[in-house]
């Protein structure tokens, strides 16, 4: 028996509140567990952000303590932010054969390859630390090699289901490890944290294989080539697209950069088995007849740069869409991205495909536990604390309802925000102190410079443009040297708007002058009466409000 906890706490810097950069915080006395570093794309109001991670103020205040990164699978949301987070917290960082894998990928383009520690566990790995013991159980999702994480003290265990669904036909031979999970619930679960994604829809979640089947039907009724467009992390999918082929005695080509990395690791790692000689290059797709041919692409979000949108363009370089073929896009859209999918629909049918999506037909199932696998979820794991993390609040909250549903008293589930703590001492939880937690918004090579003051510069500029007004003064002769010279981007077509531009220029010559012979050259003030007079002058007379930066030179 280990020695006895004093005090536990358990709290989110990501993923609640959110869908997205998952990352949830147990802490045994001294020693601190994190348990996923996700990324989240970012918001349509975050201006050229390219991506959003957790908040690690805390982690880092706290470094020493921090025993390891334990990941639950290979999603973007729950390791896309491993990188940067390790860069700031090199601790060792645990996870699947898969999920490393693609981890792996992640930090060879960092360059962090080899700086840092990665453990591969499995399931059945139990890890042992000075305050409690690590331990994990196998979960069904829509990537492969997935798993739950359950830190057992002596308070009881505390669990993260990681992103789940009980699928009772999967793909993989290897399901839910249900039995596994009974025996952590009947151990004592002190408190557990659960996907809430699909917390508001009722139900069961179909089975992947319901999407196989799909699949094996369109490939069977296509005459032409086919083309099919999926998530590529979704290795359960792809496996049953090779199949489809492999049974029509179809030749497959994988395009798109992260498609043929999937293919490439899943496959070294015995995840998708692909006959040796059904891969082909998309350079040889001409040389077999229409009939034999399928090509596995990237797109199924409608990203404009993905190889689906480009072949639909007629801008991708091996591949345009023709009449007589059928494209099957075995995705639905994340929300946010229907209208570029629908754009991409559009663009194929326009080229003459034949195309099978989302809605009509049942080619796409979620990854995700619906109400009915929640609740069973919650009545195997009887835990005595409930906080629904992994989704927006609504989400949070649909779920807190399932809970109380099954016989958890609503006054032991915590809808917590990022940040707030749950504390554990004698087995009884309280609210515990707030620690930082946040957005880092990461724009470019820049990690966090990006502010809310920047985000509100960017948001002006894509309201109204900005106009710039450049003078260049003598302050010794008391004299506009040259200008003023006004430059307007985003905000008026300048050619169309002489009358315009030339009053502005007469206004802001006029405020110069004056000050001139008022003596009141002082840069700041000067400026910020051009700023407010010409906003005014401007707004009378288009209601728009650009951004206005004088820029006043001295010689
Ligand atoms: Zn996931
Ligand atoms: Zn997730």
């Amino acid at each position: 028996m280990r020695k006895e906890t004093e005090k536990i706490k358990v709290f989110a810097l990501g993923g609640v509140g959110e869908i997205g950069k998952n990352m949830y915080v147990i802490e045994v006395d001294s020693d601190i567990f994190v348990v996923d570093a996700g990324l989240m794309f970012p918001e349509e109001e975050m201006f050229g952000i390219d991506i959003v991670i957790p908040d690690i103020t805390y982690l880092q205040e706290n470094k020493e303590r921090v025993k390891g990164i334990f990941l639950t699978h290979g999603h973007e949301d729950h390791i896309g932010g491993v990188s940067y987070v390790l860069r700031k917290l090199p601790v060792p960082v645990y996870g699947t054969r898969l999920t490393l894998a693609l981890v792996e990928d992640k930090l060879s383009e960092a360059g962090l390859l080899g700086r840092v520690t990665l453990k591969t566990i499995d399931a059945n790995s139990v890890l042992e630390f000075e305050t409690a013991q690590v331990s994990f159980f196998r979960v069904t999702h829509s990537i492969p090699d997935a798993v739950g994480i359950c830190v057992h003290t002596s308070q009881g265990s505390i669990v993260y289901t990681g992103d789940f669904k009980f699928d009772q036909t999967p793909v993989d031979v290897y399901g839910a490890d249900i039995g596994k999970m009974a025996q952590i619930g009947n151990e004592g679960v002190l408190c557990l944290l659960s996907d809430s994604t699909n917390a508001e829809r009722p139900g069961f979640t179909g089975s992947e294989r319901s999407v196989g089947v799909e699949i094996s039907k369109e490939f069977h009724n296509a005459e032409g080539r086919i083309i099919v467009a999926s998530f590529a992390s979704n290795v359960h999918r792809l496996q049953q697209v090779f199949d489809a082929a492999f049974e029509n005695d179809r030749k497959v080509a994988v395009v798109g950069r992260s498609m043929v990395k999937v293919v490439d690791i899943a496959r070294n790692l015995g995840y998708l088995h692909i006959p040796d000689d059904m891969l082909i290059s998309l350079q040889d797709i001409d040389n077999y007849p229409e009939c034999k041919i399928a090509v596995l692409t990237t797109g199924s979000q409608g990203e404009p740069m993905a190889a689906l949108s480009r072949m639909a363009k007629n801008a991708h370089k091996q591949v345009a869409i023709r009449k007589g073929d059928t494209v099957i896009i075995a995705a639905s859209p994340i929300p946010g991205n229907e209208t570029s999918v629908s754009k991409t629909i559009d663009l194929l049918f326009r080229a003459g495909a034949n195309v099978i999506y989302y809605g009509e037909k049942k080619i796409h199932v979620s990854g995700h536990a619906s109400q009915e696998e929640l609740k069973l979820m919650l009545n195997i794991m009887k835990p005595k604390y409930f906080i629904p993390v992994h989704g927006e609040f609504r989400m949070q909250k649909a779920h807190a309802k399932l809970a109380s549903a099954t016989g958890i008293s609503p006054h032991r589930t915590f809808i917590v925000e990022k940040g707030e703590v749950i504390e554990f001492k004698e087995g009884r939880a309280k609210a515990g102190t707030k620690v930082q937690a946040g957005n880092v918004l990461i724009d470019g090579l820049g990690v966090g410079d990006v502010g809310n003051i920047v985000l509100r510069d960017r948001k002006l500029l894509s309201q109204d443009g900005i106009l710039v007004v450049v003078i260049t003064l003598s302050k010794e002769a008391k004299t506009i040297v040259s200008g003023p010279e006004i430059i307007s981007r985003g905000f008026v077509y300048v050619r169309e708007s002489e009358e315009l531009i030339d009053g502005s220029a007469r206004l802001v010559k006029e405020i110069i002058e004056q000050s001139i012979r008022e003596y009141a050259i002082e840069w700041s003030t000067l400026k910020q009466n051009i700023r407010d007079s010409l906003s005014q002058f401007l707004f009378e007379r288009t209601k728009r409000k650009p951004m206005i930066l004088p820029i006043i030179m001295e010689i």
